[in-house]
């Protein structure tokens, strides 16, 4: 009877997984493995609330497994060294998992590879499971990746994908693999009050959900801050609890304005990791260097608190930063005026503000984290690097009667409708009533210590 191990990495899913398929497409006996490694703990920082989430994305799949007649095996460890455990253990000729895009994964992978086949076993890394298009499928002439969206996407949305696949019926496994116990969310300490339930049922119920009800509305309320009319699948996408391809063909299915516009933001998802797989630096490094000299030691270091902390006394940014410590997530429009604000308005470098969102954010990837960030920062692939958001107007236009605000900054509940973004206006008295930070700058002398930084003067929105 042959035997093959599935190593389980950012593919937390029965359904619609190319390597469980493939394991058991050849007939014989699989043995599901997730490695816990303590190297992603130390590269992507403490994360209680991803512990958390991995936690139940982690029970979800043993259970899926188990009503399937398997189970999960864990381990924790060197993931090569364990996979070569296991594959001993089991005595199987191969091991199947889905191809990882940043330095990490393929660095992971090329051990694995190696080791592998120095004891006359097989890895076979299989595409389109972690994105929905492999990275590197479509480029552009002469470059091994698109640096930019729009094209990207043009291309993209051409592009067939793979069909989905369901869930298998029976996983049959062999005897006596030894699993250690899973780790259970109620271990992790630290986690966000806020923060959502992880796993597959849960991830497949949300999208049932979002298809039937939500989708339609996207276009329009996309950007609505106190809304909060967006899918909130990008945990469940993050750990692949939930796939990329099968939400991407199920929103075509449903069809409308509201599912190709969330089909798109789903391509920026891809668009990054195509990103990161060609350019692995950009994890660290800035994509293009704008030769910024940013603030940084004692002279930045109360900005960075107070942003940190959701008390820079500007109304949108604070409540998204409270956002976020309560939940864990933040709402995209958030994330764009945080990043800006940090990156331009205080001139703060984009990997301050990336190592905080990654320590708390539950989606928190180092393609899409890294590469947003670079993005808004002006050193990744925005085409307008100079763009400056004010975070008054932007306050105004997203959350215009000020409900997102009240919700996050209960010190100002008490102030009506659009006043609540720029609360230092409110006459002297009323203004002393309540207990909020004066702004840590004046807007106009951020724009301008950042504009003369990059030697530039156009580009406020
Ligand atoms: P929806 O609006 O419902 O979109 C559907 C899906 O599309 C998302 O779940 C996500 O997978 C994808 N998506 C949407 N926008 C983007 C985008 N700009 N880039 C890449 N994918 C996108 N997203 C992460 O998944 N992980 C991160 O670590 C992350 N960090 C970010 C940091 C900054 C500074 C910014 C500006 C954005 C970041 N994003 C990140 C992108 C985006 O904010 C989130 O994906 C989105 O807010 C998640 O909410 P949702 O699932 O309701 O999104």
């Amino acid at each position: 009877m042959n035997v093959s191990v599935v190593l389980f990495t950012s593919d937390l899913r029965v359904h619609d997984h190319p390597p469980l398929r493939a394991a058991l497409g050849r007939g014989g006996e699989v043995v599901p493995l997730f490695v816990r490694d303590p190297a992603v703990a130390r590269v992507g920082g403490t994360a209680p609330n991803r512990d958390a989430f991995l936690a139940d994305c982690l029970a979800a799949l043993d259970a899926g497994l188990r009503e399937r007649g398997g189970r999960l095996v864990v381990r924790s460890g060197d993931p090569v060294e364990e996979v070569c455990a296991v594959v001993r253990e089991a005595d199987a000729d191969i091991v199947h998992m889905a191809a990882g895009c940043s330095g990490f994964a393929r660095h992971r992978e090329d051990r694995l590879r190696h080791a592998l086949e120095a004891d006359g076993r097989r890895l076979y890394v299989h595409d389109a499971v972690v994105t929905a298009l492999p990275t590197g499928a479509v480029t552009p002439a002469g470059s091994d990746h698109y640096a930019v969206f729009t094209p990207y996407f043009r291309r993209w949305v051409q592009e067939r994908l793979r069909e989905p696949l369901g869930a298998p019926r029976v996983v049959r496994m062999p005897q006596g693999v030894r699993s250690e116990d899973l780790p259970a969310r109620a271990d992790v300490d630290g986690v966000s009050e806020g923060l959502a339930a992880g796993g597959e049922t849960e991830g497949r119920k949300r999208l049932s959900a979002w298809l039937a009800r939500g989708v339609d509305a996207y276009g329009d309320g996309h950007d609505d801050l106190a809304g909060d009319a967006t899918s909130r699948l990008s945990p469940y996408l993050h750990f692949g609890a939930v796939s990329a391809s099968e939400t991407i063909h199920r929103a075509r299915a449903r069809g409308g304005a509201g599912a190709e516009a969330f089909v798109r933001q789903l391509c920026w998802r891809d668009f990054h990791h195509q990103v990161l797989a060609a350019r692995p630096a950009a994890s660290t490094d800035d994509y293009r260097t704008r030769n910024d000299r940013w603030r940084r030691g004692k002279e930045a270091e109360a900005d960075l608190r107070a942003w940190r902390e959701g008390r820079t006394g500007y109304p949108v940014v604070d409540a998204a930063m409270r956002q976020l410590a309560h939940e864990g997530w933040m709402h995209n429009r958030g994330r764009l005026l945080a990043a800006s604000f940090l990156t331009k308005t205080l001139y703060i470098d984009w990997r301050e503000g990336a190592r905080h969102f990654l320590d708390l954010l539950v989606d928190g990837d180092v393609a899409n984290n890294q590469l947003n960030w670079q993005w808004m920062a002006g050193t990744g692939t925005d085409t307008r690097p100079n763009r400056v958001l004010n975070p008054v107007t932007q306050g105004k236009r997203y959350d215009p009667d000020g409900a997102y605000v009240r919700r996050w900054v209960p010190e100002l509940a008490a102030i009506e409708g659009s006043a609540v973004h720029d609360p230092w206006k409110l006459p002297g008295r009323e203004r002393a009533r309540y207990d909020y930070p004066e702004p840590v700058v004046d807007l106009a002398d951020g724009l301008a210590r950042f504009r003369h930084a990059r030697g530039q003067d156009e580009d406020a929105a």
